[in-house]
């Protein structure tokens, strides 16, 4: 990608994005941090990946913001579409972003419950399982998300699932 000119073209086709016409069948999900603070938005981190980065679309499937005093899930790029979040996961894990930095501290439980619950129902949608959701941490080299419990994180998936 040459960044010499200082930008780069929004419609450029993000290679790790390809769309396919057949539905993919997700194996499973990646917890992501945005590792900014708490009141970035998705609209910021979709302009982000579109002007900046010249992606398709935001990179992940979702994302856990703060907005009206608590803690929402907000839809990212569409669920037919590969995600841009983890190269080599992008094809088989949908991307869920926390919006925060959590390096030295852990997430609200809102938080958490949260992300729990859509990622319950993407198990339901895709017929995978709490024990598919992983840290990006675990297939990339990096510390993202920080401190998130995924084991907590996953037992509140169980037991949202167990309700029914
Ligand atoms: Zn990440």
């Amino acid at each position: 990608m040459d960044r010499t000119g200082g930008t780069v073209k929004a419609t450029m086709i993000d290679p790790r994005a390809m769309n396919d016409h057949e539905a993919i069948e997700w194996e499973g999900a990646l917890i992501h941090h945005s590792a900014t603070g708490p009141n970035v938005t998705a609209q910021q981190i979709r302009d982000y990946h579109v002007k900046e980065r010249g992606w398709l679309d935001i990179g992940y499937h979702g994302v856990i913001q703060f907005a009206g005093g608590k803690w929402l899930f907000v839809p990212g790029r569409p669920l037919s579409m590969a995600g841009a979040h983890c190269p080599g996961k992008n094809q088989t894990h949908l991307g869920l972003c926390l919006i925060g930095n959590f390096m030295e501290s852990l997430p609200p439980a809102a938080q958490i419950q949260a992300a729990a619950e859509v990622l319950s129902e993407w198990c339901v949608a895709f017929d995978f399982n709490a024990s598919d959701i992983y840290p990006h941490k675990a297939y990339r080299q990096t510390e993202c998300p920080g401190m998130v419990d995924i084991l907590g994180l996953r037992a509140k998936v169980v037991s949202i699932l167990a309700e029914g």
